[in-house]
């Protein structure tokens, strides 16, 4: 058979639930209820196989930041599938697109983080991470800074590496992870675990759990800190102001690598080029992936500063992947950062829409169902409780109701996704005044109907 967007909704169901194991699913499910057939896009826009156009306020999974569509991007991947549609840089090769790409990220990225090594994912790219850091003490007769401590309900990817790197539970309750010489210590999330105490003074104390952390390890033991810059999908938590100095104090006091997870947060997604900008840090390593194409294709990496690189330059790292700075997605990327570039696309959300959209996305608190909807650049989370004043958490199974708003948002054509009974956004960074206003009405219109 041809399997093709003509055929009926039901039938492309029916065989997506026969055939393909979604992510992140219960899959026996999508037999009694089909998933949704996305066909096309077109800037913010998703249209499905019934002709419905839905708006995509989470550009797909936090990375169409570009919007959907740009013809572009289709063209540059075109030209270079027929110029060179692959070759590896394992052994003395190298291809126009990865230096190009390199060069620009390098001038991209703040301070010193000047070199790229490349993944398909940010799962990967963490994965990489873990053995840079290690491999950077242990060659710098340090073998035993072997411990990179990370967050719990931070999230790095899914992979045995990045999934233990990550702190969320229901990951690592099947597998077989964390994987050893990883710790976690608690998140700056005020609103659901800061009690009675200032968000100030709450962002300091979970701040200073990384120093403890440090000296029951012992400061001869632990290798790097990881966290996003702002968490995503733990949901969209933004730190106290207090949060990031205070880390950025520690990590220098006892030489620990800093490694920003700007999977999210990179590209614009905070209002500045990387999250670590907008939070005033100075990463040794970032991960990337995501915005960088702004999905078109699969690529990420990690950048490393001067001093990083040096340390593993100098030695034969035995680390990579097939398709590290796969030539096609290193010249869509290029493309994409070309687009963000000229068209301002960050300058503008900073100063135009960004502005617009925080003041409408907060004006949500105003719904009786939300307690707190905080936005930075563009991406944003909405605390559902059902009393505001104690920041309550709602009787019964913890995130059913933020589901119910979920699918009351999807069925009045709006994504959002929801993390517990927080609902959270993540729109393409090119997202106009007036989607904005429709985001706002159809949120709203789906939390009256979650009530
Ligand atoms: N790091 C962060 C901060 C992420 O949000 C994600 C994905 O959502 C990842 C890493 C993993 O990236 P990927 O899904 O491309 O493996």
């Amino acid at each position: 058979v041809s399997i093709t967007n003509h055929m009926p909704t039901a039938e492309l169901q029916a065989l997506d639930a026969a055939h393909h194991v979604h992510p992140f699913s219960t899959n026996a499910g999508f037999a009694t209820k089909g998933a949704r057939v996305i066909t096309g896009a077109d800037g913010c826009w998703l249209s499905d196989s019934e002709g419905e156009k839905i708006l995509d306020a989470m550009a797909g999974l936090w990375c169409v930041n570009i919007g959907y569509g740009r013809d572009e991007l289709a063209e540059v991947a075109a030209r270079q599938m027929k110029e060179l549609p692959y070759y590896n840089t394992f052994f003395m090769t190298t291809h126009v697109p990865v230096i190009a790409l390199s060069a620009k990220l390098a001038e991209l990225a703040p301070g010193d983080l000047n070199h790229v090594m490349y993944s398909s994912s940010g799962s990967e790219a963490n994965d990489t991470n873990l053995r840079i850091v290690r491999t950077y003490w242990a060659e710098k007769g340090k073998p035993s800074k072997k411990v990179v401590i990370a967050r719990w309900n931070g999230y790095h990817g899914s992979s045995m590496g990045s999934g233990s790197l990550g702190g969320m539970k229901s990951i690592h309750s099947q597998g077989g992870l964390p994987i050893p010489d990883i710790h976690h210590i608690g998140q700056p999330d005020w609103w659901s675990e800061g009690g009675d105490m200032s968000p100030e003074d709450f962002g300091l104390m979970r701040a200073q759990e990384l120093e403890q952390a440090i000296l029951e390890l012992g400061e001869d033991k632990v290798a790097a800190f990881i966290a996003e810059p702002v968490q995503g999908a733990g949901g969209v938590i933004i730190p106290p102001a207090t949060y990031w100095p205070e880390i950025q104090r520690i990590c220098d006091k006892y030489e620990i690598l800093l490694i920003a997870d700007e999977v999210i947060c990179g590209f614009g997604r905070t209002g500045n080029w990387f999250g670590c900008q907008t939070m005033g840090i100075r990463p040794d390593i970032m991960t990337i992936a995501k915005g960088l194409s702004s999905g078109y294709q699969p690529i990420g990496g990690s950048i490393l500063s001067d001093e990083v690189n040096a340390v593993i330059a100098a030695t034969e790292f035995n680390h990579g992947y097939t398709y590290s700075g796969h030539p096609v997605a290193a010249a869509v990327a290029l493309e994409n950062l070309r687009i963000l570039e000229e068209e301002k696309v960050i300058a503008r959300l900073q100063d135009d829409t960004g502005p617009y959209l925080k003041e409408q996305f907060e004006s949500l608190a105003q719904h009786p169902m939300v307690g707190e909807a905080k936005i930075i650049g563009a991406m944003g989370s909405l605390a559902l409780t059902p009393d505001k004043a104690t920041r309550a958490k709602f009787a019964g199974k913890e995130g059913a109701v933020g589901f119910m708003v979920r699918e009351r948002c999807f069925a009045n054509n709006l994504v959002m996704r929801h993390v517990g009974d927080r609902m959270i956004i993540s729109p393409p960074l090119v997202i106009s005044k007036a989607e904005i206003d429709t985001l706002i009405e159809r949120a709203w219109k789906s939390l009256d109907e979650g009530m």
